[in-house]
């Protein structure tokens, strides 16, 4: 795979169920990826990356920003309370807010700093113990809470269960997001974003697709 087959994978999906591939952003996942394929990916003009991980961002990313202009950073990882203010520093978006504590840590530091990243909350669609996420039934709450915050709230983000069909989840996803008014949904990986496009994803997050498969070494 590369780059340019998942943009046009990306218009095809968008096509076949009636939807503008300008409202999809491809986030180009890049935790873990040796930095020559990233760098590839950039010499290709992509723009937009996700990293689950705060530090593992800071080490590679500054680098690259003296390199090339634009770059935008996406966190879709858990993000503890104490990494906030990096995180803040670090990422134009962040994919995970799920608990009041972050929310409010956020909410403040955005006020100190006079401007916050877009946020998406995310929902633990599966109800898996393992996953961070609000609950579902607890969505709907977090949302005005984080509304009330005055967190520009973009939408909402979920991970589905590896075992489980994936449009079930994305379907949870897109109507908890409807009722709440909210337009963004961060949904779909390498194996599903598809059916993620279909469904109404806003934000796709592809990693191996675009990379290659990632060597935990
Ligand atoms: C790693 C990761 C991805 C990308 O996964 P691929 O299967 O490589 O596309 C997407 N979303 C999250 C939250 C991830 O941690």
């Amino acid at each position: 795979m590369s780059l340019s087959e998942i943009t046009t994978r990306i218009e095809a999906a968008a096509q076949a169920h009636g939807r503008d591939a300008a409202d999809i952003t491809l986030i180009a996942v890049s935790k873990v990826q040796p930095p020559e394929r990233v760098q590839a990916v950039l010499d290709e003009g992509h723009r937009i990356y996700g990293e689950n991980r705060v530090q593992e961002a800071q080490g590679r990313w500054p680098a690259f920003q003296e390199a090339f202009d634009n770059i935008h950073l996406h966190l879709i990882g858990p993000l503890q309370t104490n990494k906030a203010r990096q995180a803040i520093e670090m990422f134009s978006t962040i994919h995970t807010v799920d608990r009041p504590k972050l929310a409010t840590t956020l909410a403040r530091l955005a006020q100190e700093r006079g401007g916050s990243p877009e946020v998406f909350v995310q929902v633990n669609t599966g109800e898996e113990p393992q996953k961070a996420g609000c609950l579902p039934s607890d969505a709907d709450a977090f949302i005005a809470e984080v509304r009330a915050l005055d967190l520009p709230l973009k939408g909402l983000m979920c991970i589905p269960p590896v075992e489980e069909e994936p449009s079930l989840h994305f379907a949870l996803l897109a109507k908890i997001a409807a009722r709440n008014g909210l337009e963004g949904l961060s949904m779909g990986m390498s194996s599903d974003f598809e059916t993620a496009i279909g469904q109404g994803a806003t934000h796709i997050r592809v990693g191996s697709a675009i990379f290659g498969e990632r060597d935990y070494g």
